[in-house]
Parts: structure tokens; C-alpha cells; sequence
């Protein structure tokens, strides 16, 4: 062991060998690997193997991918065997609405490119499986690359490899205590202390306590996880072919063989948590007592799938603790506030994806920042607020409970809300607010008559009326909408306009004025869509999407300079916003203030009845519209004010779900779906707002590269979808006579031009207006065309009256 490595990865289960392995094949050398025991001696040794195809999030799913091709590539390197399965795999639907989602998962594997999987019938999953019973069985989905490896071979293979390529691996040497320097980090360890300019918190089942060594509290708790290996069964001895691995969500089941008998693994529904505040020191490698009792249920539906379970012996009972975040995917990525502490736990499937976990770190440390788009599985797409116990209790909880759970796209789920409320909160749920959770904020969703359920569906839901008669309140008179949910930074200092003249690729706005602004990466690739406030009295306001909140500062910690003060008003500032062209007749009744005067991206302090509020002339909704905002105090008072004006003029509250369709008519992007850190201006039409005549802004070689190179691989169009009871969502193919061109990135009805609606990335070559394509929704193909931009008011003139 040396007293100095360029990085330190503390932690030797799956993750933490893949991260070493690819910092040392990327070209750092001077790395270590330190383990508490022996390499495998977390959650790691006692997995199951397996790695399956699915994830909810394409870009994990792009990941999972790049794992399963890597693991024979690290066999290959090290000349250790991983003891690959490649059987195939099957993931089986027990519901219509299960096979209908299904047949939509399909369609997004084929939007990514994974070309290796087909829809296949019960009979089909029969014959792959024959051991299997496909009573309730309407379909499946099959995958070549699916299968299971040996966990202890592969973490050994992944090490072998990067200590081929220099990287070092010391075990038996616990980690002691971390201590943040000017430099980086001095790593107190069992066998001594080493400085390093980087740590890396692999730590598995002990990340917990690894973040407390440097002040982290992370979102992330172990939980006791169940599978069972039986003798040897008869009819399995008996087979031709290895088994494929088969999911059986309905049954709450995952299934292999293990040499002539089978692996059953269960999700329980009555899951447990286990050492919330991580495992104790001396954990060996042992496993947790089985508690039969508490599958019984899960157990049962496994044995009816599988009837030769009824015979076979239990040769085994594994329950072993892996890792959760509140949503179930890793936590990766530089620490917000520590420099140099980079996280790569809570990976829930490390055999699966570890592997592009590794790679994205890796990448991300050495070229500041990773090839995919991870934000799926970055660490600072959680706050503060998450790192409360009961949070990462009940949201995990429900995360694990609901592993083989339906969620359908209209399901507002439970765990950890309400939490943050903004202050009118009480008053618009007596108004029939629903809500939806962005972040730890309640957001309201649509506004709906007392008594009014909403029926989970991947379909138009049954407050598709409600929706539209909101959105046709705002385009008729005026609408009022609850903007507590976007982000607000207050940017000052006696360089304040230098430096966001350099973060921002766009031209910024001139006193009293407001201005979209791309932000980039180095890369060039999008790292914002944000407006730009410029209050005229040195006070600068950036606003943006409210869940990005600790990503974006994390961004602007990282590059903030001398003269410069940024501070987040998301505790501080919310407001509410009028949309429609009776907007300015409701605000002139509440202010003194010459109201008329405000142009078109105009922006200015105005008394709004008692309150002090600040205005920007401006509308996601593409209507005459003003954001008003106000004191978190006064947002009950600024309420009522509106309401009270706007009382003989036609207002109406409305929630998201209208604005998100309002959006569309206008073919406005948003964030997470048009725009995410994967895509360039060129691909997103968000180069009309770049500054060309700056000489320096971030990712400006990038951009301008984009420019004058042969265009993007893509872009941006808006569809109509000869949809009939459902709408695109995200990441359904386009097709041209059959051949893929693109994909959805958002999609929607719009109520007022009375059409199905799409805004998707495809190939230049078919985006022009008019060009007959088609799309799937849910699993349903649909003829479309591409329209021209804007199907509402194509010219604007509603925003600019
Ligand atoms: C029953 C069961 C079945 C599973 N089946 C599958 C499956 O089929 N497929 C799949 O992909 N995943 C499966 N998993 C999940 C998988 O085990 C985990 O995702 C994976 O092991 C996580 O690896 P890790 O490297 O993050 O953590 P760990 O394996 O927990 O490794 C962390 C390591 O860090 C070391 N460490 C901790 N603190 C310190 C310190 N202070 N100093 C030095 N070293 C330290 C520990 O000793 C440990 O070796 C299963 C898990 C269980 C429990």
C-alpha cells in the first residue's frame, strides 16, 4: 500500500471492483481498491447472478445492456471465468394491462436500439420453459442477453482485470475515517493513512456509514431480499437445454436453474428493512435467518407456477441485505459540496449494471462528465430532504414492495408525501386540488368535483374531461396555476452578469427584462433550459425545473467565481402564474402598477394587492400570461387576490397536467423529455437561442462544432398521432415504412386543436412537415405525420397581445 493514489475506492463488492477496473482501462493507473475483508464480502457474494433486460429508465436500460456485453470482456482480460449463462429470458404478463404494457416495454427497447428481444405467446413461454405452468399467462417478452454469471467469479474477474491494468486491490483494511483536505482526502485505514485527490464510496451494504465519514447522509437503506435453491429435480435433470430465467411479475418471482434443480427469488410484498443506518463492522460473510412465514403468499403463487416445486427438496434458503434508493437506482456521481467524493452505491442490481455504473464514474472523474445520460442514477437528483429516515423508509419500502408492481403513468404512489406543501396547499385541495409529488413538493395536478377518483390506466384516464375543460378555461379567459414548482436562484455580486454571461450559451436579457437561456455542458450537450431575470437592480433571477434544484447548484457550486453570490430560493420564493387573454385585465384590477406597460418578456417589481411580488410577462402555456412571485408567507394572500379579481372575468384553477398539454398545442419543450443532458441545441432547436457573436460561454467549441459539422443525427419535430383512446408518452419508436427513424420524447392530447400530439427526435431526413410516419402507442401502431411547430398559434400572437 502506498500513502498516496490518485483515487481511492473503498469497498470490494461488484461495484466498487467495476469502478477500479474502468478508472484503470480509461488511463488512471494510480488508483486503489481498499476492502474491509475480502473482495465479494458485502451483498455481493450471496446474489443470485442473474441479469435481466428490463428498466423502467431507457438510458438504465442502455447500461444494463453495455454490463451484459462487458462481462465476457473482463473474463477475456483476466483469464478469470465470470461462469456465464447466456440462457435467454423471459419476462411474463398476467394481466391485459400488464401485456399491454408489455408490448409498450418491447417498443422502447427497439427506440434504444436493443434489438435482441420479441413479444412471445404463452404457448412459446411454454415451450422455453417446460417445467413452467402458463395458466393466467397472456404473453411475454424474450431476451437473448439474459442469464446469470458466477457473483464471486465476476467480482474477481472485474478486479483481476483492472489490477492487469495497473490498478492495485488491498484487503483486509477497513476504512477508518475520511478527512477532507485542501487537496483532496486523507483516508485513515486499518493498515495506515493514504492521501488521495478522489474518493469513491462503493461501500454496498456500510455506504451509510461511509457517507457519515465525510458529512454525507445518503438516501439509501439495506433491505433482507429472499431466494431459495433446490435439489436436484427430476424433469430439470431430464432437459435438452439449460433453462432460460423467467420473471414472473404477476407471481412476484424471478426463476433460473442452478445446476439440476432450480432458483426461485422472491419480492416480497411484506418487505423488511435491515440496519437502516448500515450493517455492523463485523458483518462476515453470512446470511440473515430465513422467514418462510413472511413469503408464504409469494412462495405459493411460485409453486403453482412451477409445479415441480411440490416435490423438490430446499437445498438452500438464501436471505441476504442489498442496498435500495428511494427509487431503486443507484446512486452515482460527485457529491455535491465534497469535492473529490464520489458516490457509486444503493445499486440494487450490481451484476446487472454495475458495469455501466463503473464506466459512467469512471468516465465522469476522469472527463468531468459521463457519455450517457445518467441522471437516472445521479446522486445530487435527490436534496437535502431525502436523507430523512422515515423518507428512505417509506420510499424504499414502497420500492421494494412494489419491484413487480404495475404502476401505471396516472398513479400518484404514497411513500414519503406529503411532505413540503406550499402554503395554499389546505386551500386548493378544498378547491378539489389533486396532487402529484415533483421532488418533496406537492404539485397540484388538475382540479376535480368532490367525490372524483382517477382509475389507473395506460390510457386516456377519466379526468381527461376535467383536464380539458381546464385547459380550455385558460385559452378562453384565464387560468391560475401554482408555480411553487419551478426552481428560482438569485444570482449577485459585482460580477454576477460576467459569469452568467459565460454559464449561459444565450445573450442575456437586458434590465427589466426575462430570456430563455440554454445552458451547456463543456461537452456542448444541454445542462439546462432556463430563464434568465434581469430585475434591473443587479438582482439576477435563474429559473428552471424544481426537481433539478440540487443538480443545478451542484453545476454552479462547481464553477462559481470570485465576485459571484448564488443562492437557491426554492425555501424562500413561490408564487402562482395567470395564463389567457384575460390575464392582464385580472392583474391591472390588483395593482397600482402600470400593468400595460410590461412587454412581452418583460419582467419588474409590481405591489400585487398587499404583496410585494415580482412579475415576468411570460407563459408556458402560450397565452397572454404573468408569473408572480411572492414571500412563501404570502402565497395564501396572493391566491386569494387573483381569485378575488379575477371572479367576474372566468378564472379558473388548473394543474399540470393542463399545462403540460397546453405546452404541446405550443410545441414547447421541457425538460426530461424534449431536453436532458443527452441531447445538443442542434438536435433540440435550442440552438436558436445560442449567442454565435459570444466569444466564450460554456461549451461553446462544442456548439459551434455542432454548427458547422454535418448537423445533428437528429431533430426535434412535433407529430400528430391518429391515436384513438391513448397518447405517445416517451420513447416510443417512429417508423417510416417500417424502418425505426426516431423516437418520441413527449406526447399528449391537446385539447383545444383537438388532436393527439407528439414531439419526437427522428432523422432529418423524414422530419420535413407532412412526412407520413407511424407510432406505437401502447404497443399499438399509429399512423402519424409530422406538423408544422405550434399546432396553437403558430404565430404567437397570444403570448404578445
Ligand atoms: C439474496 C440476493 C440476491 C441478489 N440477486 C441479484 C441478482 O440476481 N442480480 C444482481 O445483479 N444483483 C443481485 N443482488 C444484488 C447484488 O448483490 C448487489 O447489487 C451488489 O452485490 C452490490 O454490490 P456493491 O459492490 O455495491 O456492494 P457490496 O457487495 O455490499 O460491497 C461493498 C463492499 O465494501 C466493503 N466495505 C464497506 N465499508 C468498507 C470500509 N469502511 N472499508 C473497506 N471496505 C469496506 C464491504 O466489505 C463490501 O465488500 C442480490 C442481492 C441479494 C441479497
Amino acid at each position: 500500500m502506498k500513502s498516496h493514489y490518485r483515487v481511492v475506492v473503498i469497498g470490494g463488492g461488484v461495484v466498487g471492483a467495476s469502478v477500479l477496473y474502468h478508472l484503470a482501462k480509461f488511463g488512471w493507473k494510480d488508483v486503489c481498491l481498499i476492502e474491509r475483508s475480502v473482495l465479494t464480502a458485502g451483498s455481493s457474494w450471496h446474489a443470485a447472478g442473474g441479469f435481466h433486460a428490463l428498466n423502467a429508465d431507457p438510458n438504465v436500460a442502455g447500461l444494463q445492456a453495455y454490463t451484459i456485453d462487458l462481462l465476457s470482456e473482463i473474463e477475456a482480460e483476466s483469464g478469470q471465468s465470470v461462469g456465464m449463462h447466456m440462457t435467454g429470458g423471459m419476462t411474463l404478463a398476467g394481466t391485459q394491462d400488464r401485456w399491454d404494457w408489455l408490448q409498450s416495454a418491447y417498443r422502447v427497447f427497439q427506440s434504444i436500439g436493443i434489438e435482441d428481444v420479441r413479444l412471445i405467446t404463452p404457448e412459446e413461454a411454454g415451450e422455453l420453459c417446460p417445467v413452467m405452468s402458463t395458466h393466467g399467462i397472456l404473453g411475454g417478452m424474450w431476451a437473448d442477453r439474459e442469464g446469470y454469471i458466477d457473483t464471486t467469479g465476476t467480482v474477481h474477474a472485474y478486479a483481476g482485470a483492472a489490477k492487469k491494468n495497473g490498478a492495485e486491490v488491498i484487503e483486509h483494511n477497513r476504512v477508518l475515517e475520511l478527512n477532507q483536505m485542501a487537496d483532496g482526502w486523507e483516508v485513515v485505514t486499518e493498515k495506515g493513512t493514504i492521501r488521495a485527490e478522489h474518493v469513491v464510496n462503493a461501500a454496498g451494504l456500510w455506504a451509510k456509514q461511509v457517507g457519515r465519514m465525510a458529512g454525507i447522509e445518503l438516501p439509501v437503506s439495506p433491505l433482507a431480499h429472499h431466494y431459495l435453491l433446490t435439489e436436484t429435480i427430476p424433469e430439470v435433470a431430464a432437459l435438452d437445454r439449460e433453462m432460460p430465467l423467467v420473471v414472473d411479475l404477476e407471481g412476484f418471482t424471478y426463476m433460473r436453474q442452478d445446476q439440476k434443480g432450480m432458483l426461485l427469488g422472491i419480492y416480497e410484498v411484506d418487505h423488511k428493512h435491515w440496519m437502516m443506518d448500515g450493517a455492523p463492522w463485523n458483518y462476515g460473510i453470512e446470511l440473515l435467518q430465513e422467514e418462510p412465514d413472511r413469503i408464504e403468499k409469494e412462495l405459493t403463487l411460485g409453486f403453482e407456477r412451477y409445479p415441480v416445486l411440490q416435490n423438490a427438496g430446499v437445498k438452500n434458503w438464501v436471505n441476504g441485505a442489498f442496498t435500495f434508493s428511494p427509487d431503486g437506482n443507484p446512486l452515482v456521481g460527485p457529491v455535491p459540496g465534497k469535492r473529490g467524493y464520489w458516490c457509486a452505491c444503493a445499486v440494487m442490481a450490481g451484476f446487472l449494471q454495475g458495469g455501466g455504473v463503473g464506466k459512467s464514474l469512471a468516465e465522469w472523474m476522469i472527463h468531468g462528465e459521463p457519455e450517457a445520460d445518467v441522471y437516472g442514477m445521479d446522486v445530487a437528483r435527490y436534496g437535502e430532504f431525502a436523507a430523512n429516515k422515515q423518507y428512505i423508509r417509506e420510499t424504499t419500502g414502497q420500492f421494494y414492495t412494489r419491484r413487480f408492481v404495475m404502476t401505471y403513468p396516472n398513479e400518484q404512489l404514497p411513500a414519503g408525501r406529503p411532505l413540503k406543501m406550499a402554503p395554499a396547499h389546505d386551500a386548493m385541495t378544498a378547491a378539489g386540488a389533486r396532487w402529484g409529488a415533483g421532488w418533496d413538493l406537492e404539485l397540484p395536478l388538475y382540479f376535480a368535483p368532490e367525490g372524483f377518483e382517477e382509475k389507473p390506466t395506460l390510457r386516456r384516464s377519466n379526468a381527461f374531461p376535467i383536464v380539458a375543460e381546464e385547459c380550455r378555461a385558460v385559452r378562453r379567459d384565464v387560468g391560475l396555476l401554482d408555480i411553487s414548482g419551478f426552481s428560482r436562484f438569485e444570482v449577485t455580486g459585482p460580477d454576477a452578469e460576467g459569469w452568467l454571461d459565460r454559464m449561459m450559451a444565450s445573450r442575456l436579457p437586458g434590465p427589466g427584462r426575462a430570456r430563455l437561456a440554454p445552458m451547456l455542458g463543456h461537452d456542448g450537450r444541454l445542462k439546462g433550459d432556463l430563464t434568465i431575470f434581469n430585475w434591473g437592480d443587479g438582482t439576477w433571477w435563474v429559473m428552471g425545473s424544481y426537481y433539478l434544484r440540487a443538480w443545478h447548484m451542484r453545476w454552479f457550486r462547481d464553477h462559481i467565481e470570485e465576485g459571484v453570490n448564488i443562492r437557491d430560493l426554492g425555501e424562500e420564493m413561490v408564487g402562482f402564474s395567470l395564463a389567457g387573454p384575460k390575464a392582464r385585465r385580472v392583474l391591472e384590477k390588483t395593482t397600482d402598477g402600470d400593468i400595460t406597460a410590461l412587454p412581452f418578456m418583460g419582467c419588474g417589481h409590481f405591489d400585487v394587492g398587499l404583496i410585494r411580488g415580482r412579475i415576468g410577462r411570460l407563459s408556458v402555456a402560450g397565452e397572454l400570461g404573468y408569473e408572480i412571485h411572492c414571500r412563501m408567507g404570502d402565497h395564501i394572500a396572493l391566491r386569494r387576490t387573483l381569485l378575488e379579481a379575477g371572479a367576474g372575468e372566468g378564472i379558473r384553477e388548473y394543474g399540470f397536467n393542463a399545462l403540460l398539454s397546453l405546452r404541446l398545442e405550443k410545441s414547447f419543450g421541457i425538460w426530461s423529455a424534449e431536453f436532458t443532458q443527452g441531447y445538443t441545441p442542434g438536435m433540440t432547436g435550442m440552438d436558436r437561442w445560442i449567442d454565435w457573436r459570444k466569444s466564450d460561454f460554456v461549451g461553446r467549441q462544442a456548439a459551434l462544432a455542432e454548427r458547422d459539422g454535418n448537423g445533428p443525427a437528429q431533430v426535434l419535430v412535433t407529430l400528430e398521432i391518429d391515436a384513438a383512446d391513448a397518447d405517445a408518452s416517451g420513447f416510443e419508436p417512429v417508423w417510416k415504412e417500417g424502418r425505426r427513424v426516431g423516437f418520441v420524447t413527449s406526447g399528449g392530447y391537446g385539447h383545444i386543436v383537438e388532436k393527439s400530439l407528439a414531439m419526437a427526435l427522428v432523422d432529418p431526413a423524414h422530419a420535413a412537415v407532412g412526412t407520413e410516419l407511424s407510432v406505437h402507442v401502447v404497443g399499438v401502431e399509429r399512423p402519424a405525420r409530422v406538423i408544422p411547430a405550434s399546432p396553437y398559434d403558430p404565430d404567437g400572437k397570444a403570448m404578445r397581445q
